[in-house]
């Protein structure tokens, strides 16, 4: 299974979950909400984990954080993952909206310079916004939107960018994911569970929730189960395989992911 958006670090016993979610053998992208996060966050997962570690600056926390764009800066030769970044125009954080695109593009031209990344993005009442900074930088790498709420129109031009979307079962259950599904290609679709803000009662990884995320894409895409699973996994060797940096070796085979060095963080040297 896969979890391509998941908050492990703000679990209150997050080492609980990393056993249970390595136990499972889950693919998982640890995304977090400040670089001070990233380094301590990074170190969560065991060697030969399939959870990777994404370094983030969450729009819900830009007013208060912004100081920590350098820190980003510093930080992003040490993973190929990016997020939790993007733009939130909700209500209480709309007033917030000039600085948090600031920050935004700020960071999406750190990963232009670094020469790309896979980068998990929050859209929420912004997506017109985060497509258009996306447009500026073709070159940071594979946005994926996570949990979009945005117009189907802006989904149609995010797919024609070039984006990827990471879907939970809140969204798949919702009245338009219908709608939402059919403008989107498979090959561009990843599950996600956003735990533990989203699908979780109690303390413990919501694995119930990735799989009916599987039974409500089978539903969705008229196929069963098991093909869900073969999709997936097709698509996350080739976003991690297309956005492989010279010298790394990534594969995914019979649902395995080995890598050497895919996440080149150095978890031993925090910076401030
Ligand atoms: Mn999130």
């Amino acid at each position: 299974m896969i979890d391509f958006h998941c908050h492990l670090d703000l679990f209150p016993r997050p080492a609980a979950v990393v056993s249970e979610v390595e136990a499972a053998g889950i693919y998982l992208l640890s995304v977090t909400t400040t670089p001070k996060a990233f380094a301590k966050t990074a170190r969560l997962p065991t060697k030969s984990s399939r959870i990777r570690t994404a370094l983030g600056l969450h729009p819900q926390l830009v007013h208060e954080r912004h100081q920590e764009v350098d820190l980003f800066c510093r930080l992003i030769s040490e993973t190929r993952y990016v997020g939790e970044i993007g733009l939130d125009g909700g209500n209480e954080f709309a007033r917030h909206l000039d600085l948090q695109n600031e920050v935004f593009n700020r960071l999406l031209r750190s990963c232009s310079d670094a020469g790309g990344k896979i980068l998990s993005i929050h859209s929420r009442h912004a997506s017109g916004e985060v497509l258009e900074a996306l447009k500026q930088y073709p070159g940071c790498g594979i946005p994926i939107l996570h949990w979009f709420t945005g117009p189907i129109r802006d989904a149609e031009r995010a797919v024609e960018l070039g984006a990827w979307f990471s879907v939970g079962l809140p969204m798949l259950r919702s009245k338009r994911a219908g709608s939402l599904l059919a403008k989107i290609p498979r090959e561009r679709i990843l599950t996600e569970t956003d735990a533990p803000f989203a699908s979780t009662k109690g303390h413990s990884y919501p694995r119930e929730a990735l799989s009916s995320a599987f039974a409500e894409l089978a539903k969705h895409w008229k196929c069963e189960p098991e093909d869900v699973k073969q999709q997936l996994l097709g698509n996350l060797r080739r976003v991690v395989e297309t956005n492989r940096p010279a010298g790394t070796d990534v594969a995914v085979s019979e649902g395995r992911l080995t890598t050497q060095s895919a996440n080149r963080y150095c978890p031993a040297t925090p910076r401030r």
